[in-house]
């Protein structure tokens, strides 16, 4: 079993109260590490850290210089990417390769804002009067960052990248079931040039030390990745300083399939965006629309598929389900799953296997109603609910029925159609013909309850800057009006 500690200040620390938590394998319910159950008085030292940096240096380093330590920490992700992969399946559950696939993203992820650094520009506008008008972006300052536990490097890359490229210091806060390959990383921040106070990564459970982050007056942004619940509170604690928020919490995105899509695609495609990472994925394509005609046909294909999915360790390299993150993940996926057997038909699983390990089947529910519970409310496990329907409005009417909007995804030969439905859909993001491949270079986030802001992209760093007009009179004569 491992000590772990936060970074705090260029230090690795325990916290102020000595309080410490466990950290699980999900595979075998072992313990494996303890981490600092960080409070208030941490995050006040993590954020007067950020603080001193922001004001004492970071800010007035130039953004080729931000671009380089960014780039740097890709490369240091690249070079220990089997042993953060390792480290990320072991403590979350996920299958070794696709844990590997995400250091891999985070490493793209550094280097793509490493390069944007350099990229970020004002503008200078036209205006009547006789003067030259700019508007310039400037780093926000201290941000705040909550990030959850089903992609614990990725998500901190989705918002660490953004925030430094931009020119603001961070207080981080991995997910308390996932922090390890964050602090596991935060061991080269000193290596690769990064300030001390720069990047504070401060671990502790959601009220007791997320808490304390939003209502820091200090902190003057904060970004959340999470349950919709959670961003509420986040969202009322923000309001007492008017603090700026970027939301992005769950879905119960529409995976839609027309009569004439390629099957063999089409359930390979529902299959991949409903069970990857075992479904805790923000984005799952947890309701599958499948039009009339092709309606048994294929949810046949699809039970038929999901009962050869292997599930077991996610450190065998064979396995293409692990475990849920916690046991308390596994309960709420099991109560939805009784849930379900009450609400809908089974196709395929809708139980867990016996033993060690926090594992479910991958479920599959047919003829459910959407206004059933387990097409209204985010599971966030293996669990897809097939809803069939008649034609193009009808998909459309279900899909948007929801009060979610992250995703959704159209699967049809039809040109006309695709774009038809694509404009219909209420989601901030929209595939045809696939579900789940995410562009670090395109915007990410949601409509309705799904939140707001975007990450990713160029948009990912307007979220961390403030727009400041600057006036530069050429008129050298007094005003006159006196
Ligand atoms: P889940 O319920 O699946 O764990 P959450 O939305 O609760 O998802 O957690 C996402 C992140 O939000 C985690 O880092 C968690 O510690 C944090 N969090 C939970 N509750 C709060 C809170 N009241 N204030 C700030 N952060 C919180
Ligand atoms: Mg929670």
């Amino acid at each position: 079993m491992k000590t772990y500690q936060m970074y705090v200040d260029g230090k690795f620390c325990d916290a102020a109260s000595g309080k410490t938590f466990n950290v699980f394998d999900p595979a075998t319910e072992e313990v494996i590490a303890t981490c600092p159950a960080g409070e208030a008085a941490d995050v006040a030292r993590a954020v007067a850290a950020a603080k001193r940096a922001f004001y004492g240096g970071w800010r007035g380093t130039s953004a080729q210089e931000r671009g380089r330590i960014l780039l740097r920490l890709a490369e240091r992700i690249r070079a220990r990417r089997d042993e953060l992969a390792r480290i990320e399946t072991l403590n979350s559950g996920k299958p070794i390769v696709e844990s590997e696939y995400d250091m891999d993203d985070s490493a793209t992820c550094f280097e793509y804002y490493g390069g944007l650094a350099t990229k970020i520009n004002g503008e200078v506008i036209q205006v009547p009067a006789n003067a030259v008008v700019m508007a310039v972006k400037e780093p926000m300052g201290v941000a705040g960052q909550i990030i959850p536990w089903n992609y614990p490097l990725a998500m901190a890359a989705w918002k660490l990248g953004p925030a430094l490229a931009a020119g603001c210091t961070v207080v981080i806060k991995p997910a308390e079931q996932t922090p390890l390959s964050l602090l596991d990383l935060a061991r080269d921040f000193e290596a690769i040039g990064l300030p001390p106070g720069v990047v504070n990564v401060v671990t502790g459970m959601g009220p007791e030390c997320g808490g304390p982050i939003v209502a820091h007056p200090d902190v003057r942004k904060i970004a959340f990745t999470g349950s919709a619940e959670v961003g509420k509170i986040i969202m009322r604690s923000a309001a007492d300083q008017l603090k700026r928020v970027s939301l992005e919490l769950g879905g119960k995105s529409p995976n839609i399939f027309f009569s004439d899509a390629d099957f063999e695609a089409a359930v390979d495609g529902a299959l991949f965006g409903v069970f990857i990472n075992q479904g805790e994925v923000c984005s799952a394509g947890s309701r599958v629309l499948v039009q009339q005609d092709i309606y048994k046909r294929f949810v046949d294909a699809c039970a038929a598929k999901a009962k050869t999915i292997k599930v077991g360790p996610g450190i065998e390299r064979e396995t293409k389900m692990g475990p849920l993150v916690s046991a308390e993940q596994r309960d709420r996926v099991r109560r939805y799953q009784e849930i379900g057997k009450r609400e809908a038909k089974v196709a395929a699983g809708g139980g867990a296997p016996k033993g060690k390990g926090w594992y479910v089947e991958p479920t599959i529910f047919y003829d459910v109603d959407n206004s059933a519970t387990i097409a209204q409310e985010e599971i966030f496990g293996p669990v897809m609910s097939v809803i069939p329907f008649k034609d193009e409005a009808h998909a459309l009417e279900i899909a948007n029925a929801t009060p979610y909007g992250l995703a959704a995804a159209v699967w049809t030969r039809d040109i006309f159609k695709a774009f038809r439905v694509v404009k219909g859909l209420e989601a901030g993001i929209v595939w045809v013909n696939h579900m789940q491949p995410t562009m670090l270079e395109a915007p990410w986030g949601g409509y309705k309850m799904s939140g707001f802001g975007r990450e990713l992209g160029h948009w990912g760093v307007e979220e961390y800057l403030e727009t400041k007009q600057i006036y530069i009179n050429l008129d050298e004569a007094p005003i006159g009006w006196y």
